[in-house]
């Protein structure tokens, strides 16, 4: 079986790629093309995941929608999922925000959101933010617990890099 990768961003055919066993509902899988990619973010002569990879926490290459471009490998085992389920991604949907069922961004619960916050600040201001604790809504996971993370933002190009550098659950 094999489903089809496109551009998430310009919807430009990647081509496709095998799948092993199941064939998934929506068979679209996204990724970036290097047009996209360049827009957002010139690497020179390394490629972005040289560039992500030396990072030591995980970390998410963001646009400034939100929207996941690139997730290192720290990242993507630390949400166990693949590279393909988490491009193109809404941070909401990708850390499993309870309120981006409804569309992340979308509800009452998002005007308050440090994620989106510190992101868009970043976005906007172009400065960077160092160890903001962030309470995503997880409770649906982790049930009384309370999840904090402590992240970091800096502007590079036309994205954001997003920085998880620490966990922690808060016993209830
Ligand atoms: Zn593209």
């Amino acid at each position: 079986m094999e489903i089809r990768k496109i551009c998430a961003w310009c919807k430009k055919d990647l081509g496709s790629i095998p799948t092993v066993g199941y064939q998934p509902q929506n068979a679209i899988s996204h990724g970036i093309c290097p047009d996209c990619l360049r827009n957002f973010f010139d690497f020179g002569s390394q490629s972005m995941e040289e560039f992500l990879e030396r990072f030591e926490h995980p970390v998410f290459l963001v646009d400034s929608n939100g929207r996941t471009i690139y997730a290192n490998k720290k990242s993507l085992s630390l949400l166990d999922k693949s590279l393909q389920e988490v491009t193109g991604q809404l941070s909401g949907d990708v850390f499993e925000c309870i309120h981006a069922i409804e569309g992340c961004g979308q509800t009452v619960h998002c005007k308050s959101c440090t994620i989106r916050n510190t992101v868009n600040k970043t976005f906007k201001t172009g400065e960077s933010c160092l160890n903001v604790p962030a309470y995503p809504d997880l409770h649906h996971i982790t049930k009384e617990n309370k999840v904090r993370y402590l992240i970091s933002t800096k502007k590079q190009g036309n994205a954001v890099i997003l920085s998880i550098n620490d966990i922690s659950e808060e016993k209830k």
